[in-house]
């Protein structure tokens, strides 16, 4: 960003200072509160006291520079917990009043700009993480993502919109980003162009796949259907009631195709403007040297470059061990052009690396996720986010614990996804199985519990919101994914195999739980 939004920035950041410590003494609201630090991508945690700071990083990249940022402020802040998002995302938890603005502050140097991480702002723009080195994309989407970022921050200080907004851009091999379903979805083309879906999105009301706008929206022009998106969004948002105030309810107020055409209209009188046109972007190819040594290992992915990998880390619950930056950092720095994608499964993948060095970096992070079950999502939960109402990090480790103990095989269990409340942070309802976090009545009581939906799917061209709603008490829900998991075990099937043919038995389990 240029210097003179910079230097703006610092000025926010100094009276942020004032804001936070006011908020500290018991002077501002949580609610109030929330409003202001939320603009500058920070929340105050369940304990007030305790503080979140989210590190935007557009397409979800971690660069070399960036890691080397988060090793040193981790080892010199103390920083005890950290979270990769379904944002692609990194969060800092526990911070005290005095680390927040100073954390934001030093992350500019690394081009990390907290701005707008959190409340009614542009959200950090998405990417395929694997985009420019996956085998089949149609190109490489993130210089795109990373020009749309440049134009939202420098506009989101004169934009007033309703609610947050959400662009993600596939590179048209899997869609884990959600282009179906976000409040602009950008898949790249086979010709070089863009299908564009808007005012998709997730929650507790009106879960909705994006309306289909345009097939092929060339790439220099994104900015003409970016700025149009706020403009409509502001428009004809709902500035009244929050619960429905994102895009996707515009498909309700103007309906399909009113708001295609009200849209397409827009786009059109910027067009005619013709001040948002962007350039080609040149990209330098990646040559190191590679040999002939074949990797075969489930967590090293072939790239498109011939000879070179990308590895696959995924944390359980994303929650990235404190010393692994540190780690892949001294690894990293000598690996020319290697850097991390963070992935909207909370995984990371560390790419364009030689077999030789691919081998180092599956030693380092042979920590994560060893199934596909393993490799669920859950967010933060309520025991550390203010608005959460289960605590889904708990919920997934007494899971994984019972999982491990019955010795259930690989395949038997899907990757499921949980929210810890109807905000939908870890994409839930996309899930092949998916909980949100609720209540049960028993007895009169009300106890801990989840919302169980099942065949959910975020694949490329099959994407669909998972079917029924039944809710399982918290206690039983290892007990539950133990049983399914045995069940499909037996079976010798995969889950998604065994789920459709012995639907009945998968069911007759989970009635035994309602
Ligand atoms: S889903 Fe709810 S509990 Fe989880 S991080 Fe989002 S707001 Fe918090």
């Amino acid at each position: 960003m240029d210097k003179q939004w910079t230097s703006i920035f610092l000025e926010e950041i100094e009276d942020f200072k004032n804001t936070i410590n006011t908020f500290d003494k018991g002077e501002i609201e949580r609610k109030s509160y929330k409003g202001i630090s939320g603009g500058l991508g920070s929340y105050a945690q369940r304990d007030p006291s305790r503080h979140m700071l989210r590190l935007r990083l557009p397409g979800g990249r971690l660069t070399l520079e960036r890691l080397k940022f988060l090793a040193e402020i981790i080892e010199r802040e103390q920083i005890g917990r950290i979270k990769l998002t379904t944002c692609e995302t990194i969060q800092l938890h526990d911070l005290s009043v005095v680390q927040v603005p100073e954390i934001m502050e030093e992350a500019i140097g690394c081009e990390i700009y907290t701005k707008g991480g959190g409340g009614d702002n542009p959200r950090n723009v998405m990417a395929s993480p694997l985009s420019g080195v996956q085998a089949g994309e149609a190109f490489d989407v993130i210089p795109w993502a990373e020009a749309v970022t440049r134009y939202l921050l420098s506009i989101c200080r004169d934009i007033h919109m309703p609610r947050k907004l959400k662009i993600a851009f596939c590179n048209g091999v899997d869609d884990c980003v959600h282009s179906a379903f976000r409040d602009m979805g950008f898949l790249a083309q086979p010709d070089g162009t863009f299908a564009l879906r808007i005012a998709g999105g997730l929650g507790a009301v009106n879960p909705s796949m994006g309306v289909l706008v345009e097939e092929h929206v060339k790439p220099q022009d994104i900015l003409y259907y970016v700025q149009a998106m706020v403009d409509v969004f502001c428009a004809h948002g709902n500035y009244e009631n929050r619960a429905k105030a994102r895009t996707r309810f515009l498909q309700d107020t103007l309906g399909c195709d009113g708001l295609r055409e009200a849209f397409l209209k827009q786009v059109e009188s910027l067009r005619a403007a013709g001040d948002l046109e962007l350039s080609g972007f040149e990209k330098a190819e990646i040559t190191k040297q590679t040999d002939d040594n074949l990797i075969e290992h489930v967590r090293a992915i072939p790239q498109k470059q011939p000879g070179l990998y990308a590895v696959k880390y995924h944390p359980i619950g994303g929650l990235l061990p404190v010393e692994k930056p540190r780690q892949l950092y001294e690894l990293l720095k000598d690996m020319e052009g290697a850097e991390i994608r963070v992935a909207p499964d909370e995984s990371l993948y560390i790419i364009n690396l030689n077999s030789y060095e691919a081998k180092k970096i599956l030693a380092a992070t042979d920590d994560g996720a060893q199934t596909e079950f393993e490799h669920s999502v859950a967010c933060i939960g309520a025991a550390t986010c203010q608005q959460g109402v289960r605590d889904s990090q708990g919920v997934l480790r007494s899971i994984v614990k019972a999982v491990r103990e019955a010795g259930i095989s690989d395949g038997a269990l899907p990757k499921i996804c949980i929210s810890g409340c109807p905000s939908s942070c870890a994409a839930h309802q996309a899930g092949s199985i998916g909980f949100q976090g609720g209540v049960k009545k028993v007895d009169k009581a009300s106890c801990p519990a989840f919302k169980m939906t099942l065949g959910g799917s975020d694949r490329l061209g099959e994407a669909r919101f998972g079917d029924g709603s039944v809710t399982i008490l918290e206690q039983d829900m290892p007990a539950l994914m133990v049983e399914l998991g045995k069940a499909a075990q037996a079976s010798g099937q995969r889950w998604e195999q065994w789920s459709k043919s012995h639907a009945k038995e998968r069911d007759d389990i989970i009635t035994k739980y309602i």
